[in-house]
């Protein structure tokens, strides 16, 4: 088993009380990398030497062009060394090859967007008054935390550490404990940048210790929050307590809301592929699938003949679905099919982990289709947060907009139809936000702002919107004197 240290205040360090903590291969239940837990104490150097590196002249009076071409830098070296990371990625959190392809090469894509702004990071001037010149200035926070969740670890490392960087911030970042491996070999790439020691830190460890410490360090300035709605309170509550603020990305339970008139083979390959990317284990997984009674039969058929016919296996064979993260979201999985059992609900395909013995040394969990559900059931409002498709059917167009509001979440929406005047009438009605019109996902979406309401959470990342939460606004008003 390979041992890895973590990166903080520029040096590869073990945790302050020599604590370690294992990380397992989904697919095979095997360790595969120990790293260390990391203290409070830990995150204390972390922010100490982040302040001071932020402080220093060498980043202070860096160009902002030159901000640009370090991320570009890291672009370039993420995408030089995207096979090791990808396969890393694979090993450490279960995901199929490809899929840790494609998140790879948007982790560089961050780097390379907000690349872009850096220099572009504009004021305004007011009009307040002939003798009066009045403007704004978009400056950098300080020292941003980013506490990220398991399900896509590099690439929502990237999201939160590109535009952080590009607009003058320095960065702590606190990786899952079920997946810390890629966030340390970036670390190993962001030191061959050769920036002033303590700008980027990783602080490996678990949520109680590390993340806690980190949500309420004085020295923090904005906590970047990606994972459950749970500890999404917990971590407003700690970062509250010294009026830090917070950017908070949760979950969701996302509707594909299918009308007869779609392109139905079209919608019912991507109904598909926005439930078992990532095994279901996504935030905007397409969870759930609502479709016009007319076409509920028909449909729901082409999309179990599709599920039926995926591969599962483990991700570095690169099948359609991977396993599960860990036995514990495995067990959370295999909870919400015990409530299934219990109320009767119909269950199309799958609702079990699979019987050949190759998969059973991993936490797999096949493609399950949940029919007949009402948006009051548990099955229609929870996120389960595996490859599980909960099945509701409305008559009407309103209907359709009703049910897909009725939930505590407010992510994504996906809407299949031909009629335009049907989609965007829906796309103004449903409280989600982002809205995709006969496609999902956009292709790994790194322009385009992303974030929920309700207990989605709130502030936005990705695109231009992100810059917003890594900068604050300063105003300048200056007297003119006449005749000086
Ligand atoms: P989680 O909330 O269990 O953990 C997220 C992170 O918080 C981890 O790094 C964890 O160690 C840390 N943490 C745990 N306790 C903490 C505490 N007391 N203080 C500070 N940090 C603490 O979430 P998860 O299970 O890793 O991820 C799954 C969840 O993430 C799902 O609900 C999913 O929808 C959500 N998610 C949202 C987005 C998004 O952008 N909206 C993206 C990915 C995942």
């Amino acid at each position: 088993m390979q041992r890895m240290q973590m990166f903080v205040g520029g040096e590869w360090v073990d945790s302050s009380d020599g604590e370690v903590m294992t990380s397992i291969d989904p697919a095979t239940r095997e360790p595969l990398v120990e790293v260390p837990s990391g203290t409070a104490e830990d995150v204390d150097r972390a922010v100490t030497a982040a302040r001071q590196a932020f402080e220093s002249t060498a980043w202070t009076d860096m160009l902002p062009a030159e901000r640009g071409r370090m991320l570009n830098r890291l672009a370039l070296s993420i995408r030089e060394n995207a096979e090791e990371l990808s396969r890393l990625e694979t090993l450490d959190a279960g995901k199929p090859l490809a899929q840790s392809r494609a998140d790879v090469e948007v982790a560089a894509r961050y780097c390379e967007y907000y690349a872009g702004v850096a220099d572009k990071l504009l004021g305004e001037t007011i009009p307040v008054r002939p003798d009066m010149l009045d403007y704004t200035l978009r400056e950098p926070l300080g020292v941003t935390a980013h506490i990220v969740p398991w399900n896509y670890p590099l690439q929502i490392a990237m999201r939160g550490i590109a535009p952080a960087l590009a607009t003058g911030n320095a960065v702590v970042l606190k990786p899952a404990d079920e997946t810390p491996v890629t966030a340390l070999k970036v670390a190993e790439l962001i030191e061959k940048l050769d920036l002033s020691a303590g700008l980027v830190s990783i602080v490996t460890g678990t949520g109680a210790r590390v993340g806690a410490a980190l949500a309420g360090h004085p020295g923090v300035d904005h906590v970047t929050f990606t994972g459950s709605v749970p500890t999404g309170i917990t971590v407003m509550q700690t970062a509250a307590r010294n009026v830090t603020p917070v950017t908070l990305e949760l979950g969701g339970k996302s509707p594909n809301i299918v009308f007869a008139d779609a392109d139905l083979e079209e919608a019912a390959d991507w109904v598909v592929r926005a439930i078992i990317q990532n095994a279901g284990q996504t935030c905007s997984a397409g969870s759930r699938l609502l479709v016009e009674r007319c076409i509920h039969e028909e449909f729901v058929a082409r999309v179990v003949e599709r599920m039926e016919g995926l591969t599962l296996g483990a991700g570095i064979d690169d099948p359609d679905v991977g396993p599960i993260v860990s036995q514990k979201q495995l067990d959370t999985i295999m909870a919400y099919m015990e409530i299934a059992r219990n109320d009767g609900v119909t269950v199309r395909t799958g609702g079990k982990s699979p019987s050949s013995a190759a998969l059973s040394k991993g936490f797999f969990f096949e493609p399950t289709v949940l029919d007949g559900l009402t948006s009051d059931h548990r099955l229609a409002r929870e996120e389960i947060f595996g490859p599980v498709l909960s099945v509701i059917e409305f008559e009407t167009t309103a209907q359709a907009v009703q049910i897909a509001n009725d939930t505590e979440y407010g992510l994504i929406t996906g809407v299949w139809t031909t009629n335009i005047n049907k989609a965007l009438w829906l796309a103004d009605r449903i409280r989600v936000g982002q809205v995709y019109i006969n496609n999902y996902g956009a292709g790994g979406g790194v322009e385009l702002p992303f974030g929920g309401h309700g207990k989605s959470g709130f502030g936005r990342e990705k695109g231009l919107e992100a810059l917003r939460g890594y900068t604050q606004l300063k105003n300048v008003a200056v007297k003119i004197k006449p005749n000086a």
